[in-house]
């Protein structure tokens, strides 16, 4: 491989010889399909309010019908928007390479609307409701039937719908998290993609890939706490930094036969001069 690839060239290369990658994604990653990062949402409609006052049970529980409006006019926002050519770099990625883990903090399921085999969202879906007090799922039928904003639960007498995403200080579900700790440890190679790396446990997850030996890579134009970390920091937006990765990283592997995809969709990997 020689210079002048995005991703430094060592990085490239061990990219190309990874066998389990892990990449956690945040707002910033979806900001380019027009959904608001939280800290657009300051700027916009709700801008005489932070997040951090409206997603909290607290605040659901003050004043449920304006928590309600804020994420009915998120999940507008959701239902309106396409992946972008990012989220279909990252659909590509797991062509190339044995296993790719998506961890996000993301609630809008672009990733999964792109053709993302293996993402688990760390902050549940804002498509989905649920019971505020017996957590079991509404429907969507139950929810466009009700004239209540937000609607009752069909469950619990006095129980209201709630989107099913978790809000500030609620613990995360089990399986995804258990699922994003296996990959963080387990990673050989890791990306933190369009996330502050402040919210918890999310932002340690990169810390964890580092300390089991992964290389870690950021990509966010802004610096984070976690950039100090990395092995490299991509200044860039995820939607043109993921394409060129990713197109460098198949002509690299192509050049270097460095995996080839058999006719079965399985890897094979070859020795490349590289592996040595
Ligand atoms: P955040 O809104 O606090 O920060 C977004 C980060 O993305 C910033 O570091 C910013 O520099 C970066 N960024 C902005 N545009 C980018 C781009 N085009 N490419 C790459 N990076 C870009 O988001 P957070 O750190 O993910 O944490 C806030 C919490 O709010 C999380 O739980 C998050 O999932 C949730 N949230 C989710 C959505 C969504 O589902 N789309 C939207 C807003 C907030």
């Amino acid at each position: 491989m020689t210079d002048g690839f995005l991703l430094e060239a060592p990085l490239l290369s061990r990219l190309a010889r990874a066998r389990a990658v892990l990449v956690l994604t945040g707002a910033g990653m979806s900001a380019e399909s027009g959904i608001p990062t939280f800290r657009d949402a300051q700027t916009g409609l709700w801008s005489r309010y932070r997040p951090e006052d409206l997603a909290t049970p607290e605040a659901f529980e003050r004043d449920p019908a304006r928590v309600w409006r804020w994420y009915e006019e998120r999940r507008r926002a959701v239902r309106g928007a396409e992946p972008h050519a990012g989220h279909r770099a990252l659909v590509e990625l797991e062509t190339l390479l044995p296993a790719v883990t998506i961890v996000t903090q993301n609630v809008d399921g672009l990733h999964q609307r792109a053709g993302s085999t293996t993402v688990w969202e760390l902050h549940g879906n804002i498509l989905r409701s649920r019971c505020h007090v017996s957590h079991r799922p509404i429907s969507a039928q139950w929810l466009q039937d009700s004239p209540h904003q937000p609607p009752r639960s069909p469950y619990v007498k006095n129980g209201l719908a709630r989107p099913d995403v978790v809000w500030f200080g609620e613990t995360l579900p089990e399986r995804p998290l258990e699922a994003a700790l296996a990959a963080a440890s387990g990673c050989d190679f890791c990306f933190s993609i369009g996330t502050t790396s402040w919210v918890q446990p999310a932002a340690s997850l990169p810390l964890l890939a580092l300390e089991h030996g992964a290389a870690v890579v950021e990509i966010n134009p802004d610096e984070t706490p976690l950039s100090p970390h990395a092995q490299q920091c991509i200044r860039d937006r995820a939607a043109s930094a993921l394409v060129t990765l990713v197109s460098e990283l198949r002509a690299a592997m192509q050049e270097n036969g460095t995996a080839v995809m058999t006719a079965a969709g399985q890897h094979t990997r070859k020795e490349s001069e590289h592996d040595q």
